[in-house]
């Protein structure tokens, strides 16, 4: 053969039999077949492979770690967080339909109200997050969606996923949650009867700031297969490289949320005794809106919370304030090891905060270090 055609047609020389703690990444688009009959073209695991788009066995082990974590029927894996969102909607959804969405949901979530959904005829209405089981009044016959977010984005809103979903599968309605702030297992969302529980692999999981990846688990299977043929049909893959940072992510979960809460705690304390903060929206603390359903269904607290500047307080001295921070940095997408501020000037909400609320991620630097930035700052302002 021409050393071309031997480039192109590769023997596998390695041996067999290798074993390590680390899970392989394997590459592929095209996955191969001993013979014709064999070939199908299908997303669903206990087919076999059939096509890189739909998992290779990096991405399955992560689906596969994420469903047992989790105690899911099954997990899709898929490009990130907004992804797992989008595709909720779409494999639930259909023209004519209406979504109920709290209005704590994440930004994207709403955007993604007024433009896609908006242009395919669904009507996505927006509810108190406290409401709990008072939503069956906004239940309509149409209504094919409740989604739920607990805590919600920026204002870290507790919701009464039980009481909602009592109230959704009265009337046949299916139960979807962002579970991100809980990473999939300080909230066990399916216990708690929801449906479909996505998060964004992104935060927690990935937990170095280096990833894009998000998870859709369901319940049963109904979901897995409207989820599953929609997965499909929208082509969302992921990268193995992207998996295997993601397992890593994994065997450090439990450590890494253990020091974010203890870290995230001390740091929240602190602040709520400052004069000049208001408010502190932290979970585990009582001025948090639905803290009682907290402690009634959570198993822990995680790193992100809000802190309410007073009154006395103008949205350009709010500004200055995270401007003046030197250890904490301005950025989105939390989660990391590295502490975050950032003010949310257009939260959308009803309650208007003036530009006086910022929202805080602790990382793991000391918490003394921490505190003695957010000091420093808040003399500054
Ligand atoms: C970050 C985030 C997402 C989106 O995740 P990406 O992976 O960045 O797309 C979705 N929901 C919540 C609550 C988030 O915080």
């Amino acid at each position: 053969m021409h050393w071309r055609t031997k480039l192109a047609q590769p023997q596998t020389l390695a041996p067999a039999g290798f074993k390590s703690l680390a899970v392989p990444t394997y590459r592929g688009s095209t996955v191969l077949f001993e013979k014709q009959a064999d070939v199908i073209d299908h997303w669903k695991q206990e087919d076999g492979y059939s096509c890189g788009l739909y998992g290779t066995p990096t991405a399955l082990e992560l689906a596969g770690r994420i469903r047992a974590l989790e105690g899911a029927a099954h997990t899709f894996l898929v490009p990130g967080g907004q992804a797992a969102i989008a595709l909720v909607y779409l494999a639930v959804c259909k023209t004519g339909s209406h979504a109920l969405v709290p209005h704590s949901v994440y930004g994207p979530n709403k955007e993604m109200s007024a433009g896609v959904l908006k242009r395919f005829g669904i009507e996505v209405e927006s509810y108190d997050p406290l409401m709990g089981a008072a939503i069956a009044k906004l239940i309509r016959p149409n209504t094919a969606l409740i989604w739920t977010e607990s805590p919600g984005s920026v204002t870290m809103e507790i919701q009464d996923v039980p009481a909602i979903c009592a109230a959704a599968h009265a009337r046949n309605v299916p139960v979807a949650l962002d579970n991100t702030y809980a990473a999939g297992v300080l909230f066990d969302a399916f216990k708690h009867g929801v449906d479909i529980s996505i998060q964004a692999l992104t935060k927690y999981v990935g937990g170095h700031s280096d990833l894009l990846l998000g998870a859709v688990s369901v319940r049963e299977a109904k979901f897995r297969d409207l989820v599953g043929d929609t997965y499909k049909e929208l082509g969302m893959g992921v990268s193995p490289d992207d998996c295997s940072l993601a397992l890593r992510g994994l065997q450090t979960l439990g450590v890494r949320l253990r020091q974010l809460e203890s870290s995230a705690l001390t740091v929240a304390k602190w602040l709520a005794a400052r004069a000049e903060i208001k408010a502190v929206f932290h979970p585990a603390l009582p001025s948090c809106p639905g803290h009682d359903v907290w402690k009634r269904d959570f198993t822990g607290s995680a790193s992100v919370f809000s802190i309410l500047f007073d009154d006395r307080f103008a949205a350009k001295d709010v500004g200055a304030f995270v401007d003046a921070l030197q250890l904490f940095k301005i950025g989105m997408s939390w989660g990391g090891v590295t502490s975050l501020a950032l003010v949310y000037p257009n939260l959308d909400r009803p309650k208007d905060y003036g530009g006086r609320l910022v929202r805080l991620n602790v990382g793991l630097e000391e918490p003394e270090d921490l505190i003695g930035d957010l000091e420093r700052a808040l003399r500054a302002t």
